[in-house]
């Protein structure tokens, strides 16, 4: 026992040091050795200098949707922090997907938490009284077994190790759905209605709850809309949508 507790920290080493040297860590922007997103390309991401109504896609203050766009199961607010055309944004989240590196997407959830905590631009997430969870938006079964994680769920982990808020899986994929990237709007609500339904043995977890609804990337807010329209019309309080980047 004494002679394994003893040498563990050693092979760890040993270990990280030959995964190290075999496949050195380097920035997906620059290849800077040391980090998937090294310092100098991180203070250069480029932020959105607005928030957008995720009915409407017109300006709105925080993201919150207009007045006039709400509607009783729909979205409450989008709130995404980066620009999706931004070249070296695009290489994090395309990288980390397709060359399997949750790490990635780790570090941007501790980014995307930092900005919700101490960024008075964004709502604070300590101001909620309504006990806020994070929910993933779900991949289906076959992109998740063959990527191995889903980045909403890494993105959600990392902000709550930041805030301490519970990760929920309030919803999952009950349909197969073509993927969205080359659909136009109208269609895109079409492909993903009824995609989503919220697991029998989540719907005490999200009731009167403010739903903090992650992804990485929106678009035309389909899928978002899709999702936050089951987590309310399952007693959520209020969806609040949460991307790293919009397109
Ligand atoms: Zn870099
Ligand atoms: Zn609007």
């Amino acid at each position: 026992m004494l002679y394994s507790n003893f040498f563990r920290p050693l092979f760890a080493d040993i270990k990280a040091f030959v995964l190290d040297t075999l496949f050195p860590i380097s920035c997906l922007c620059c290849e800077q050795e040391g980090s998937f997103i090294c310092l100098d390309c991180k203070v250069r991401l480029k932020p959105l200098e607005h928030q957008r109504c995720i009915m409407c896609q017109k300006p709105s203050p925080f993201g919150l949707t207009h007045l006039s766009c709400q509607t009783p199961y729909g979205a409450d607010a989008l709130i995404s922090f980066y620009d999706y055309h931004d070249a070296n944004l695009a290489k994090i989240l395309i990288k980390g997907k397709y060359s399997f590196l949750p790490e990635a997407y780790q570090i941007l959830g501790g980014m995307l938490a930092n900005k919700l905590t101490s960024d008075s631009q964004f709502l604070n997430l300590k101001s909620y009284i309504l006990n806020p969870i994070l929910v993933p938006t779900p991949l289906n079964k076959w992109r998740l077994r063959w990527r191995g994680f889903n980045q909403s769920k890494i993105l959600c982990e990392a902000i709550a190790k930041e805030t301490n808020l519970p990760v929920i899986d309030a919803l999952i994929r009950k349909k197969h759905t073509k993927t969205q990237k080359d659909l136009k709007r109208e269609a895109r609500l079409k492909n993903v209605r009824d995609a989503f339904e919220v697991p029998e043995n989540h719907k005490s977890s999200i009731l009167n709850h403010i739903c903090l609804l992650v992804d990485d990337v929106t678009t035309t807010g389909a899928t978002l809309q899709e999702a936050a329209k089951i987590l309310k019309r399952a007693g959520a309080a209020k969806v609040i949508c949460l991307t790293v980047a919009r397109d």
